[in-house]
């Protein structure tokens, strides 16, 4: 009976997962996450759910930016579903980009343009220890959690390789000496802040 009970609501949670907003537009990060998940659940991003619509990210922090988003598509659908937020924490420059890693630049958001200006400012800086943290935003039966995911690294002074996105080809995570932008997306993934955050989520969903 036990046993039964277990797969029971576990199936009854599988059903209630089946289709998991993710309140994001960066195919990207849907491949990556989704490169994670396999086929434990369906995940939708913002497109495919019938929302098209850019959320700001107008707050200080990775865990506010996750939570406005992961709300807004909430109260527009009234269903279960996730977000995440992530930043490029460099050490000499007291945590910048961080929040605004997509924005570093200006409002452009060219990648080219914002490894630019942090290759100039870290020359200034001479320490190249740096981090990408991942926030997640889950809004599950109304309930809101959070789920982190780092990934410790350092920055190169010249770029390599062309896989990824962002500040893929200047960041090499610990424990390789590959960028990530030289490696596909399954090593990536052994060392990703988003693979560890959303690692968090999933066992959360199948506790
Ligand atoms: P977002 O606000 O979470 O969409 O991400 C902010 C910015 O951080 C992105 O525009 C990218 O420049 C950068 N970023 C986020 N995740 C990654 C990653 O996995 N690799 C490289 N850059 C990333």
């Amino acid at each position: 009976m036990e046993q039964f009970k277990k797969e029971f609501f576990h199936s009854i949670n599988f059903l209630r997962m089946e289709n998991l907003i993710f309140a994001t537009n960066n195919q990207h990060k849907v491949n990556e996450v989704r490169a994670v998940l396999g086929n434990k659940f369906n995940i939708l991003p913002l497109k495919e759910a019938g929302i098209y619509i850019d959320i700001p990210e107008p707050y200080d922090t990775l865990e506010e930016n996750a939570a406005e988003k992961s709300k807004t598509i909430f109260k527009l659908t009234g269903k279960n579903c996730f977000s995440e937020d992530t930043g490029l924490e460099v050490e000499a420059l007291n945590g910048e980009p961080g929040v605004k890693s997509a924005r570093y630049a200006g409002e452009n958001r060219s990648f080219d343009a914002n490894i630019d200006k942090l290759l100039k400012n870290l020359r200034e800086a001479g320490n190249y220890t740096a981090r990408f943290r991942t926030v997640i935003s889950l809004i599950l039966d109304g309930q809101e959690y959070y789920f982190e995911g780092i990934c410790n690294g350092r920055i190169i002074s010249e770029k390599k390789g062309n896989n990824g996105f962002g500040y893929d080809p200047v960041f090499i995570p610990d424990g390789s000496n590959l960028t990530f932008a030289e490696m596909d997306m399954e090593e990536k993934n052994k060392y990703s802040h988003r693979k560890k955050a959303m690692e968090k989520l999933i066992s959360f969903l199948t506790r």
